[in-house]
């Protein structure tokens, strides 16, 4: 299965101009696309723009949104549905990134209800992000795992009665906290002792195989191939360096054919 590099502008940037200086990293660059997918997660009043600009460079990049509501549609001023995603063409959804958990208190029934409005949508996939703090990282192995473990189990919750997940259509990304805009990523060990661990609580209990695991986390232009060349880590989940126009250029460059 292809490797995914799915970028997370998170609230950046707030210039037009801005975001269209970024997107000229994307011109002329040919990535491995029988070796890579790629995706981007602007902030969604971007996407009319950003979509039409991929279109012109004839950029093969999917299109994500950064977090949407478990509800299908309603009177719930200032969300998203997964369904409009799907009608805008929207692939993959970010779902339960730290930063909302820690700042607008997303649960794991919350993070497993939405996972199931993404599927439910009919989009690809959710991206799924789970990842301990430092105060868990330093109490050590049985403390991690039993954290990683908690927020797995609880975000796949009936997921796999709903018969529509397959090892295709979900999707994790392990991005331990204290490594998230902080110039200190895991090192690529640390990041595949915990990825293979999410897999094997997703194998023991679901009896999946195959699912994609992610490593997010100060993922940079330097360190990028460390992470994605390892054969258990299926991709990254890269914030702040994809919204710097030179830093996602060396990126992209990094995966050219
Ligand atoms: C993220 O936002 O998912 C992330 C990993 O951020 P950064 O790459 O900036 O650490």
């Amino acid at each position: 299965m292809k490797k995914l590099i799915a970028f997370n502008w998170k609230m950046h940037p707030n210039k037009l101009k801005d975001v269209e200086g970024v997107l000229m990293a994307f011109d002329g660059v040919d990535i491995d696309l029988d070796t890579y997918e790629i995706a981007i997660a602007p902030p969604a009043v971007y996407l009319p723009l950003i979509s039409s600009v991929f279109y012109e460079l004839k950029a093969d990049i999917s299109l994500a949104l950064q977090n949407c509501s478990w509800e299908h549609e309603g009177a719930l001023t200032g969300e998203l549905s997964a369904e409009m995603g799907k009608n805008f063409g929207i692939d993959y959804v970010i779902v339960g990134h730290s930063e909302r958990r820690t700042y607008f208190g997303e649960t794991d029934e919350m993070v497993n209800a939405k996972a199931k409005a993404v599927l439910g949508a009919g989009i690809m996939a959710p991206i799924i992000c789970v990842g301990e703090s430092l105060t868990i990282r330093n109490k050590g192995k049985a403390a991690i795992r039993q954290h990683i473990k908690k927020q797995v189990i609880g975000a796949m919750k009936n997921l796999t009665s709903d018969k529509v997940v397959t090892n295709k259509r979900v999707i994790f990304a392990y991005e331990p906290i204290w490594a998230i805009g902080t110039g200190k990523a895991a090192t690529p060990e640390q990041a595949v002792e915990v990825i293979a661990y999410i897999k094997e609580v997703i194998e023991a209990n679901y009896k999946l195989s195959g699912v994609r695991v992610l490593y997010g986390g100060s993922v940079n232009a330097k360190n990028i191939m460390e992470f994605v060349g390892q054969d258990a880590i299926d991709g990254a989940l890269v914030g702040g360096a994809s919204v710097d126009k030179k830093e996602l250029k060396n990126i992209l460059k990094k995966l050219h054919s």
